[in-house]
């Protein structure tokens, strides 16, 4: 669970556009993994890749040792289930609490008044606040979204990730819209739950600083090519 396997993975889009060229990369069920590379290198086009979203021109690539499905359908929700993603703009539904917004990585719909009232077996209910408890904001469970600062939002991002119970988690470019310090403390609560729960983490971002503090194994692209591969310490900027 939580194994990614690219074989020889291309993606061109319709503009001609080359996303990713002749990606092998293979990445073990509990790493935490930073992909890191200039706007346009091929960051979110690799996540997208993991989930179904962007379709492989040729080549292969595998979540669980299973071919990522290339027809939307069945198959392909039940993976994107064991898939949580965290957005760079958080993507909260500002208006409602974030209990709501978390129960809704779990769910895949807003709440009804019923679970939200804890009227259904309390299982669901349960795990949001287990997974609001990880980021430390159970306090804010019952709070407006939109009423939380962009740490805090960010915070509720990676709860409903992780309400989900996921096997892998897909953070695209997530302190992009943070300040410095607040910058800090969700890689470090990123890393922290990924040695916590052991789940497989890639989280890209654009600067190599931050990639060389946080990232037990960066991967450089550019221009959708791999072009780093390896350890925090030998990372350079020509890489
Ligand atoms: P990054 O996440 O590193 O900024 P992307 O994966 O978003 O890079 O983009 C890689 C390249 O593919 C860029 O040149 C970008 O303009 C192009 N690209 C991304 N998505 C699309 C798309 N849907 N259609 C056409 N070109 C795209
Ligand atoms: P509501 O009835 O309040 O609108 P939801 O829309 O959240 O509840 O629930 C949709 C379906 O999901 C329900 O019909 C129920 O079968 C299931 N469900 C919701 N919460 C739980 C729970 N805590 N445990 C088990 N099943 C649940």
């Amino acid at each position: 669970q939580g194994s990614i396997r690219f074989s020889k993975a291309n993606i061109v889009y319709p503009n001609g556009v080359v996303g990713m060229k002749d990606l092998d990369l293979e990445i073990k069920p509990g790493e935490f993994v930073v992909v890191v590379g200039s706007s346009g290198a091929g960051k979110s086009t690799l996540l997208r890749a993991v989930n179904g979203l962007n379709k492989l021109t040729s080549g292969r690539v595998e979540v669980n040792g299973r071919q990522v499905p290339s027809q939307d359908g069945r198959e392909l929700r039940e993976l994107r289930k064991q898939i949580g993603m965290i957005f760079q703009d958080f993507r909260l539904v500002k208006r409602l609490s974030v209990m709501s917004n978390v129960l809704m990585g779990r769910l895949g719909h807003v709440p009804g008044w019923r679970t939200l009232l804890n009227l259904w077996p309390a299982a669901d209910r349960e795990i949001a606040m287990r997974a609001l408890e990880r980021v430390g904001i159970p306090d804010k469970a019952w709070v407006k979204a939109s009423d939380l600062s962009g740490g805090q939002q960010q915070r509720v991002g990676i709860a409903r990730a992780l309400a989900q119970e996921p096997a892998i988690i897909l953070a695209d470019e997530p302190v992009a819209s943070l300040d410095p310090v607040t910058t800090h403390q969700v890689m470090q609560d990123l890393v922290r739950i990924n040695r916590e729960l052991g789940i497989t983490t890639l989280v890209n971002l654009h600067f190599l600083d931050l990639a060389r503090e946080y990232g037990q194994r960066i991967i450089g692209l550019r221009f959708g090519e791999l072009v780093y591969d390896g350890s925090a310490d030998t990372v350079t900027d020509r890489d």
